[in-house]
């Protein structure tokens, strides 16, 4: 906080103007200050200018101090305070506090703010039997409610947003003019008699007569029956979670075979019976953003075992609205499976006629209502490893708002982001405005999605992106949205190297411009020597790396058929360490391993990669965990989930060469794993000297790069390192080497942070 004092004026009263910034508008924030204001008897106003909110405040010293104190102390729970900046102003004559007129921004600089969970005020209201709110299951007030979700321009007024079809009622009305009302300016303020219904509707769409739809739902849910919900950012298909045939059905009909399903559980009390909870994950649990939090489950709950597989965690939510709250109620408490609207790899359906066309064939009937939802914004999902938690995805209560950036776009700019778990982002000035989780851009709908969402965000932040920036695959439908673009509008482009942009990401992340050590493992990146790079070690900052070491090459045969079926990953590695395919796989058809030899022989139909996802996937192969995968990462992640961890220096053997790039030989490791194979070693003891094994041998190379290089800063990257064993093992060992460690926090390892990435290198080229 920056203070510049100024002479008092008559009787010792003085004035002070606050400009607060970070996420202070849409959350509540202004009659929150009234309040305070009221409290300690100061005078003035308040009113949202440039993105944040100004406030005059007269009064005493005293009472100045008190009040800003308590402002900053308190605020609101969805509220973020990012720089609160004091200057003097002359008093005036004037008594009351006000709340000024939202009006638009001059300055251009818009905030939309994250949808937030509806605050336990509201739930009280909603169980209290004398509120206005009683049961009804849009309740919410200027704290809490949809934001982003049902914006369709900026500013956020209610015009705005898909509540401008609800006129509010006289009492509404009241309270949305009452500055001493939790609804004073609330533009979400709705009640039973003027604002969203719900619908109770079957398969087909034809609507179920029932007095209390809630209650008939939670009736269909206890017999066993599926449901479709209408969320804040798309539809949820819902069931039981402790009934496994309901379960087991669910996953036939949604198709999905590999993935863990998500639970909504009441309270952490009752994820509690079912997993192991610390205070910190409650704490995620219970943020204004509730993401899906990664939770370590108990053995012997109530959960079906079709929702987690053979993991050993399951993705746990609380209600994040008073129809989750209430639907809760209905079932009787018991945990629902409530994952995503969507069959197979196709995106959340949000809209109503879309969900009854490609739900109805899923779900037996639908609990939906009549606000629409303007932006799809699938769940967050946070996981820990040790206390810190990392992001699987950043989606639903952190979008959209914006990143603060240790580096500045000189003129505006769009990340068009990766291919699989996109994202793109907007840069301007010092801020980053990362999309939410659009999907795999492989699918056609997801790309259109892909492509309305960008013009919806530059709309709504009013950016007119100068400089277009990709990565450097030339086969990414993000590569060809950037350069189809920048050649129809003559714009500049920018590509950039995959794992430059993950290392940029971290450093990004961390408000760093570098240099540092950059260890980038994860599946698939393309490399500027046609290569398929993926376990790198590159040293270097922002605006340029070099890479200084990497696995070495093996082939993929089959291409990316490889990423689908393990067992060719694990056929390479064995054949590269001269060790027989046939003994070592013999799950796997003769004449399938025949046509693997022949592809590495003859070099046909076999890329070369150093992809460390690859060796990991070829690793739970050769314990026979699995063949083939429904999704990238499915056996890496059964391998961490079978991993016991072992002590630091029970390690396997591997090779680092000379040279530059240093070439990391992992031959003597699959060696290793085979004899412990022969032996008979238990698997979980393999599994867990695996992961022990790459962090030291990622903690030598830092030493040795550390050695000839003086750097002493270590970023790590990737999808590599939302493996939890790996990540702790790495971080640890690093520490205990004397190496500062810059890790992801605000946005994922994974995929869904290279645009950020990409925004920090474009920002850092000399132009
Ligand atoms: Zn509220
Ligand atoms: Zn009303
Ligand atoms: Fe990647």
């Amino acid at each position: 906080m920056l203070i510049v004092t100024a002479t008092t004026g008559f009787n010792g009263i003085i004035r002070r103007r606050v400009h607060i910034t970070g996420i202070v508008q849409g959350v509540g924030f202004r009659p929150f200050v009234h309040g305070w204001a009221i409290a300690h008897g100061i005078s003035g106003v308040v009113r949202n200018r440039g993105g944040g909110v100004e406030i005059e405040a007269q009064g005493t010293p005293e009472a100045i101090a008190a009040f800003l104190g308590d402002l900053c102390r308190t605020p609101p729970p969805a509220a973020q305070i990012g720089q609160t900046v004091v200057e003097a102003a002359s008093p005036r004559a004037e008594t009351e506090f006000r709340i000024a007129k939202s009006e638009d921004d001059p300055s251009g600089r818009i905030d939309a703010a994250p949808d937030a969970a509806t605050c336990p005020q509201c739930l009280d209201e909603v169980d209290d039997p004398t509120s206005r709110w009683f049961r009804y299951p849009f309740t919410s007030c200027s704290a809490c409610g949809p934001r982003f979700t049902i914006l369709s321009a900026a500013p956020y007024d209610r015009e705005q947003t898909t509540m401008s079809r609800f006129t509010p009622c006289a009492e509404c009305r009241a309270d949305y003019m009452n500055p001493s009302s939790r609804r004073f300016h609330a533009q979400t303020v709705a009640c039973p008699n003027c604002g969203p219904r719900l619908s109770l509707q079957d398969a087909a769409g034809a609507r179920i007569d029932a007095a209390d739809p809630i209650a008939e739902a939670g009736d269909r849910v206890r017999q066993g029956r599926i449901g479709a919900l209408k969320g804040i950012g798309g539809f949820h298909l819902f069931c039981d979670a402790t009934n496994s045939a309901a379960v087991e059905e669910l996953r036939r009909r949604k198709r999905r075979d590999g993935k863990p399903l998500a639970i909504m559980v009441g309270s952490p009390a009752e994820a509690a019976k079912r997993c192991e909870i610390g205070s910190e994950e409650e704490h995620w649990l219970r943020s204004p953003a509730r993401p899906i939090v990664l939770l370590r489950h108990r053995s012997g709950n109530d959960l079906a075992p079709a929702v987690s597989g053979s993991l050993c965690h399951t993705g746990v939510m609380l209600p994040y609205t008073a129809l989750h709250h209430l639907l809760l109620q209905a079932v009787g408490g018991r945990p629902l499976v409530m994952t995503s609207g969507n069959a197979a790899d196709e995106p959340t359906a949000f809209r109503d006629h879309a969900a009854r066309k490609r739900l109805g064939s899923i779900a037996d009937f639908f609990l939906t209502h009549d606000r629409e939802i303007i932006s799809r914004c699938d769940d967050s999902v946070v996981r820990f490893a040790g206390s810190r938690a990392v992001f699987i995805r950043r989606s639903r209560g952190y979008v959209p708002a914006p990143l603060r950036t240790p580096f500045r776009s000189a003129e505006p700019m769009l990340a068009a982001g990766a291919q699989l778990k996109a994202t793109f982002a907007l840069g301007k000035t010092d801020r980053a405005i990362v999309s939410h989780h659009l999907g795999d851009l492989d699918d056609y709908e997801t790309l259109l999605d892909y492509q309305s969402s960008i013009a919806h965000y530059e709309r709504l932040f009013r950016i007119e992106p100068k400089i277009l920036v990709h990565d450097l695959h030339p086969d990414y439908a993000s590569t060809r949205y950037a350069a189809e673009r920048a050649s129809r509008e003559s714009l500049m482009s920018i590509a950039v190297q995959h794992h430059h942009a993950h290392l940029a990401s971290c450093l990004a992340d961390n408000g760093v411009f570098g240099p540092a050590i950059g260890v980038c493992f994860d599946g698939t990146g393309y490399g500027p020597d046609g290569a398929i790079w993926g376990g790198e070690f590159l040293m270097g900052d922002c605006r340029e790396v070099e890479r200084a070491a990497h696995l070495r090459y093996l082939p993929m045969p089959g291409g990316a058929k490889a990423i689908r079926e393990p067992w060719r990953m694990a056929a390479a590695y064995l054949i590269d360490a001269g060790l027989g395919i046939e003994e070592w796989l013999p799950a796997v058809p003769r004449p399938q391993l025949r046509a693997v030899r022949q592809m590495i022989e003859k070099r046909v139909n076999a890329p070369v990669t150093s992809s460390a996802g690859r060796f990991f996937d070829a690793m739970a192969a050769l314990l026979g965990l699995r063949f083939t995968v429904a999704y990238e990462g499915q056996a890496a992640v059964e391998l961490e989930a079978l991993a016991r961890r072992t002590s630091a220096e029970d390690v396997y053997d591997f090779g680092i060469s000379a040279g530059q790039p240093a070439l990391i030989d992992l031959r003597p490791l699959v060696c290793g794993v085979v004899d412990d194979l022969r032996r008979g070693t238990e698997k979980t003891d393999i599994a867990g000297r695996i992961h022990t094994t790459l962090a030291s041998l990622v903690e030598m190379v830092c030493r040795h790069l550390a050695d000839c290089s003086g750097l002493m800063t270590v970023a790590l990257s990737g999808g590599v390192f939302m493996n939890a064993i790996l990540l702790e093992e790495t971080r640890h060992r690093l520490a205990r080497a004397g190496f500062r460690l810059l890790l992801h926090h605000r946005v994922p390892p994974n995929d869904g942070g290279i645009s950020l990435g990409q925004l920090a290198v474009a920002a850092a080229q000399p132009r």
